[in-house]
């Protein structure tokens, strides 16, 4: 019998541009999932960019919560795919189940937030987001898009305008919308601390730390001065306004793919005393791609 044939790829005919679409290059949507919102897969459908260009990467834990999130899941994937709209479907779509326990059981917003928790759960999700990634990119995706499942409110034209900066690694600010019970309307506040420039406090406190242990940000008890790109935010700033960062979180991001093959991950242990996306920044950082974020572009994360 003849042996199989050997698939080819050249990486540099795999371009990564600030105009995508008209290149055609491939997108790879990476969502870590612990619960299913129909919004954010609404949200999904509604982006502009090709969707016969984007595949979709999903994780979803091993638990009741995870299995129910994954039934709901699959059951708008079959409805997209099979009976939607040809424009709706996706190139392809995986899904994948965690083959380690998540550290504690299912959390709502204050227990995960907890300071005492936060090093396990942050360690768990970088293990997450690192499964995901190396099980999934492949060798003709251009573009990673980290998009949480709880982000319910984008643009459309979200890959395109962040795309469009030619950065390496690029977040736009995440948001939450609220109802304000002040001025008995709806109303939106920064969401994602993970974003943010060092300060000199924070470099201070790093060189006191035994090895293991990491800084943390939006912690009163742990006041780091850092800059947070979700205070930078400004009602008449210009949109596409671009600041350097040093941290980054995972809420929405958009990733060169060959800052992923160069080999930046999110450390599931103290990297510079950094964890999860914080610790992503500073290693794509030490690869040479610095990171920036837009701090009047946003995105919204869902309200628990
Ligand atoms: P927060 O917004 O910073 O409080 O973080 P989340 O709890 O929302 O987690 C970030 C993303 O990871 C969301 O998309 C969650 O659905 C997802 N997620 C949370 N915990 C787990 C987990 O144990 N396993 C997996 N695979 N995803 C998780
Ligand atoms: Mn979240």
């Amino acid at each position: 019998p003849k042996p199989p044939p050997v698939a080819h790829y050249n990486l540099n005919n795999v371009t990564i541009t600030p105009n995508p679409l008209e290149n055609r290059e491939n997108i790879l949507i990476l969502t870590p999932m612990a619960r299913f919102y129909q919004e954010y897969w609404d949200n999904l459908l509604k982006l502009s960019y090709p969707h016969e260009l984007i595949t979709l990467g999903f994780i979803l834990p091993k638990t009741k919560e995870g299995n129910l999130a994954t039934t709901q899941l699959q059951k708008q994937i079959a409805k997209t795919q099979k009976t939607g709209p040809e424009k709706d479907r996706f190139k392809s779509i995986i899904i994948l189940r965690q083959d380690f326990d998540p550290p504690l059981a299912s959390q709502d917003e204050s227990e995960r937030h907890k300071m005492q928790n936060q090093k396990v759960r942050r360690a768990a999700m970088a293990k997450a987001r690192n499964s995901l990634l190396f099980s999934t990119l492949g060798p003709s995706t251009s573009w990673v898009l980290w998009l949480d499942a709880d982000v319910v409110e984008t643009p459309p034209t979200l890959i395109q305008d962040l795309a469009k900066h030619d950065k390496p690694v690029i977040a736009p600010n995440c948001f939450q919308r609220f109802y304000n019970p002040e001025t008995k309307a709806m109303d939106e506040r920064p969401y994602d601390y993970n974003n943010w420039q060092d300060s000199p406090t924070a470099q201070e406190m790093a060189q006191h730390m035994d090895p293991d242990d990491i800084l943390l940000e939006g912690y009163a008890e742990m006041a780091t001065y850092r800059a947070l790109m979700a205070k930078m935010a400004k009602p008449d700033g210009l949109l596409h306004e671009e600041v350097p960062l040093d941290g980054v979180g995972g809420a929405a991001l958009l990733v060169k793919a060959d800052v992923h093959r160069d080999g930046a991950m999110f450390p599931p242990f103290a990297f510079y005393h950094l964890i999860e996306t914080e610790g992503f920044a500073k290693m794509a950082k030490r690869l040479g791609w610095q990171p920036v974020g837009l701090p009047n572009y946003k995105v919204y994360h869902y309200n628990e």
